[in-house]
This record gives structure tokens, sequence and C-alpha cells, in this order.
């Protein structure tokens, strides 16, 4: 049976599940201080995992919703650049939503909130397996831009070549800002990191993954350059497990035989020298050990990770 049949007939004995398309497949959907978008796409549903975190997984526990999940993977292989999500996530002219590469080998490595007290052992780390992966950079979140040590870490970055994109200034849900303060959020860092490596980023990550179905976050992102906004399909969840490296390899396991894009952070609560490194490493020899190439964002969707 075509994946698409199989779909449409699952999506029905499914409508109970599936909440309002935010667009927001395996986003954060609630959790103490979360102001975010609380649904999640057909197929998925909020889990909570944590007193503080709940995420949008995979609908689990039958066989039907199982056979749904593999079915919507199945269609966004055989769409490669994907109608199913140019009809889900609205956006804005020239701007798209990406949750996986378009190579089923591919694995992008994402660490988001940069720069921080430990980016020089995980640039070290990177720079041991030979590895480049994307940094999703904030303004004003453990370091501001003006501090000294924010310029000499994103060079670092650049220099080693990995990719930077933009996370913006104050890492504040998208979604519940005007366009202004949209711009605002976007352009303190992008002309930061302009004035330090000389580079616009045309990629970007909303906060908490929100936003993707806002046309006012879509269209001012579009506006302002942007031509992605990238969420992920593996959400180690590190920074609600203290880097449970137990958990990533069972959520990365789950997507073995996808393209895979990761998001760790390069701080969270509960985070030492050894506990980032020791999640960071086991992550890398998992995935190198299943026959995954890691690559950098642009590598992973094909397109310019800079503005011109
Ligand atoms: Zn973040």
């Amino acid at each position: 049976m075509k994946a698409t049949t199989v779909a449409s007939i699952l999506s029905l004995c499914l409508a109970g599940y599936a909440k309002a398309s935010c667009g927001e497949a395996y986003a954060q959907c609630g959790g103490i201080n979360f102001v975010g978008e609380n649904c999640c796409v057909a197929g998925t549903e909020c889990v909570s995992l944590s007193e503080t975190y709940y995420q949008c997984l995979p609908v689990e526990n039958s066989d039907e919703e199982e056979v749904e999940v593999s079915a919507n993977v199945e269609e966004n292989e055989a769409d490669s650049n994907s109608d199913v999500e140019e009809t889900e996530f609205p956006r804005g002219q020239g701007m798209q939503f990406f949750t996986q590469c378009k190579n089923p080998k591919h694995w992008a490595m994402t660490y988001d909130d940069g720069p921080t007290m430990y980016a020089d052992i995980m640039l070290d780390l990177f720079k041991k397996y030979d590895i480049k992966v994307t940094f999703f950079v904030c303004g004003n979140l453990y370091y501001n831009l003006e501090d000294p040590e924010w310029a000499r870490i994103i060079k670092r970055m650049y220099n080693e070549g990995h990719l930077i994109g933009n996370h913006t200034y104050n890492h504040l849900d998208m979604s519940t800002l005007t366009a202004e303060e949209i711009t605002s959020e976007m352009k303190k860092v992008e002309n930061a990191l302009y004035n330090t490596i000389g580079v616009r980023p045309a990629f970007m990550r909303l906060p908490y993954g929100s936003g993707a179905s806002s046309p006012v976050v879509m269209d001012t992102l579009a506006a302002n350059g942007y031509n992605a906004a990238i969420n992920w399909n593996v959400d180690t969840v590190d920074w609600g497990n203290s880097g449970d490296i137990e958990y990533s390899i069972k959520v990365i396991t789950e997507q073995l035989g996808n393209p895979i894009i990761t998001l760790n952070h390069l701080q969270f609560e509960g985070a030492t020298n050894e506990r980032i490194v020791d999640l960071a490493t086991a992550e890398i020899e998992y995935l190198l050990s299943k026959g995954y190439t890691p690559v950098r964002m642009d590598e992973c969707l094909g397109m310019a990770p800079y503005q011109e």
C-alpha cells in the first residue's frame, strides 16, 4: 500500500492525537517557564519528560500509530524537499523550516546557546574527531556579545571550520514578539557576527523550536535575509536531564535509517566538563559506528549558510 494512503487512513484513526498543526515536530510543548506553542504536529504528542520539560514525540503504544510515524518518514523521503512541509508550515517567501537532512546517511550535530564556558573543551573534542558541527549562537545568554570572550569563541568556532547560525539575542519565544522585536533579536547577533567573522547567517534556530507556524515570525525572518529555520529530529534533552547518555542513545536509535539532526546545548543545568564531553563523545562514537557521516547544516540541507 502506498505510504500516502496508509497515512491518510491512519490519520483518521489518530484524529484524537493530532492536535493543532504547529509545525513543531519534536519541539518543546510545555513545562515550567515554557511560553511557546503548546501543540504538536499530527503523529506526535506532547509527552512529559521531566518536571520542567515536555516535548512533542512520535505517538507510541499501538501498532497503528507506529505505522503512521513510519509512513510519514516514507513520505518525507519520497518528496525529498518536502511538499508536506510546504503545506504544513506556513512561512515567508524564501524561508523554509527543516527537521532533518536530505541524505539518509548524513548526521548534522547542532549545538545551541553558545558561546559558553564549555565552548573550548567542545571545540577541542570536535578537532580530535575532525568533526564540523553547527553552532546556533545567542548574543545575550551566557556571554553578552560585548564581552571579548564572545568574539574570541565565535572566531575560534568559525576558524576551525564550524558553521555559525543565529539563535537570537535574548533567546525569547519568537511567537510572542512583534516583527520589530524579531528583527531586533536577529540583527543584534547578526551585526556582531559580521563585525567578528565577516559573515551574516542565513540559517537560524528558533528558541524553544517555537514560531515556525507563525507567519509574522517566518515572514520577518525571510525579510531579514534568512532562508532556513532549523529544528531537529533527535532531541537529546541534555538541558532537561543533565546530559543523560543513555537517553540520548535511545532517541538516536529511534531515528537510525533516517537523516539525523541532533540537538545539544553548549551549557545545561548539571553540566560539567566531563558530562558535556562524555555525552558528545558517546553520540559521536555511536553515530560513526552506525555509518553516519557528520556534516554541517549547509551540507545537510544543500543550501548556502550565509547571506551574500
Ligand atoms: Zn536555545
